[in-house]
């Protein structure tokens, strides 16, 4: 089994490789590994936006991925927050 350990392209967490899942459409290179969470967003995009022309996937993907981006830092930081008052 391979358990490397791998980077999520969008929340940057990290995990197994072959935990890792597929980012088209949002993410162009097929050498790109999302994680689980991430996937949730890429599956439903891979729905909603099906027969999108393919340009304009391409810009609406850019703007989905920025969004999850940073939507996953402030959700860090808010975590890492309520670590600290709970550390305290
Ligand atoms: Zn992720």
């Amino acid at each position: 089994m391979n358990d490397k350990i791998i980077e999520c392209k969008i929340c940057n967490n990290k995990m197994r490789e072959f935990e890792s899942n597929n980012p088209q459409p949002l993410l162009p290179d097929f050498n790109d590994r999302v994680c689980r969470d991430c996937n949730d967003y890429v599956t439903a995009s891979r729905v909603v936006l099906r027969g999108m022309e393919p340009h304009s996937l391409e810009v609406l993907g850019g703007f989905i991925v920025n969004i999850m981006k940073v939507a996953s830092s402030l959700k860090n930081s808010r975590e890492q927050y309520v670590k600290q008052m709970e550390e305290e």
